[in-house]
């Protein structure tokens, strides 16, 4: 029995009979689970765009809380900051003033990424190139430049050979467009990681980014996947969640993400501290479920790999890495029940019905706990 459990214990007496209690417990003990468990380390560096030319569907908040979940288990991991407004440098604390050295600078050829690079303060094995407003300007001003849409592919190579050491995941947090910017990200990706919000709109314009990606394989970059889909902002008492992920499901089977990423209070706040909500709340909802994230993440490897090789540009049967519409492809994801989780997929029982807190727009703050509703706020529950 872990000291959080005895503590939670003490505070609700026998957690048999307190529901809050009970999914306190069972919170505590995914976390407790996820801090243990052993997260494989890639046999190659996974290059994962984050990608959704949809704005506020959480790609930042996915990128930073995936890339601080792996470097808070040592991993070496590497944020590409490729949207203008900065925030991904903003949420790991990389501080990018207008004119200072960036991703601008190092896509221009003005500086080497090895320049613009710097280490989060966060994670000593985390490391970061900014962006800052400058790159507003860059789609106009790289669109003369030669190979144009291998800018960010060519200077991640280039830096990747000199760097004095290996990345297990790089990160690129990709801009709400379908420009030139984020061409130039998918190209310098293997993997694509779409985060979809669980709103009415979710599935609306994800055909024409398929599309896009789809048509970026075939011009430019072969060994492109869709490789994972994450459904975000998830309230779990609300049906249209549920709807929005059984859509998904059903029409992409093989790489949505059973974790679903719970609408909450703590992820929201932390880039105003700075911080990733990993750090910032490590023992909230949000933060233990980016972690279950990474950690299914980790575990399923980039399923549409081939050869596992983890070379870049490996000639491929055009399409054939494009997520199916529908129906099992044989991409050997393992598909059980169907049902959304917040908790680890590593079959720990106590998984599949964690709390998640809830925030509405208006700022108050509720947290569901299944049928019986309770409300208490995101702060009486993340205070463990
Ligand atoms: P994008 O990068 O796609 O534009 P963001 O990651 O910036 O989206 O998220 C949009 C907004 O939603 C931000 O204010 C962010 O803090 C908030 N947000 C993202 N994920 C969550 C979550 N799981 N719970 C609550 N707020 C979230
Ligand atoms: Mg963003």
């Amino acid at each position: 029995m872990s000291d959080v459990d005895d503590i939670l214990r003490r505070i609700f007496g026998d957690t048999s009979t307190s529901e809050v209690g009970a999914e306190l417990l069972s919170e505590s003990t995914r976390y407790d689970h996820v801090m243990k468990a052993t997260f494989p380390r890639p046999s190659y560096t996974r290059v994962i765009a984050v990608a959704n030319q949809k704005g506020g569907v959480g790609k930042t908040t996915t990128a930073v809380n995936l890339a601080a979940s792996f470097a808070e288990r040592g991993a070496n991991v590497l944020v590409l900051d490729m949207d203008p407004q900065g925030n991904a440098s903003t949420g790991l604390g990389v501080s990018h003033p207008e004119g200072s050295l960036s991703i601008y600078d190092v896509l221009e050829g003005r500086a080497t990424m090895a320049q613009a690079v710097r280490t989060s303060g966060i994670y000593p094995s985390m490391d970061v190139v900014p962006s800052t407003i400058d790159l507003s300007g860059a789609e106009l001003e790289i669109a003369a430049l030669d190979d144009r849409v291998n800018l960010l592919r060519n200077a991640l190579a280039a830096y990747l050979k000199e760097a004095g050491k290996r990345y297990e995941y790089i990160f690129i947090d990709c801009a709400p467009s379908l420009g030139l910017l984020v061409l130039n990200s998918l190209n310098a990706a293997e993997e694509v990681l779409i985060p979809i919000q669980a709103e009415y709109y979710a599935l609306e314009g994800l055909g024409q980014l398929i599309n896009t990606i789809q048509l970026v394989q075939q011009n430019f970059n072969p060994s492109l996947t869709v490789s994972m889909m994450l459904v975000t902002m998830f309230d779990r008492r609300t049906s249209l969640s549920r709807e929005v992920y059984e859509q998904v499901r059903q029409h992409y089977p093989d790489i949505l993400l059973k974790t679903v990423i719970p609408r909450a209070v703590r992820v929201s706040e932390a880039p105003s501290h700075a911080e990733p909500a990993i750090s910032y709340s490590p023992r909230s909802a949000g933060a233990v479920a980016y972690r279950e994230a990474a950690l299914e993440i980790a575990l399923r490897g980039n399923v549409h790999q081939n050869t596992g090789s983890g070379e870049q540009n490996e000639p491929q049967d055009e399409g054939q890495n494009m997520p199916q519409d529908s129906g099992n492809d044989g991409h050997g994801v393992a598909q059980d029940d169907g049902q959304p989780r917040d908790g680890a997929p590593d079959n720990n029982p106590d998984n599949n019905d964690g709390a998640s807190d809830n925030s509405d727009n208006d700022g108050r703050s509720n947290i569901g706990y299944g049928d019986g509703d309770s409300d208490m706020t995101a702060d009486e529950e993340e205070r463990q």
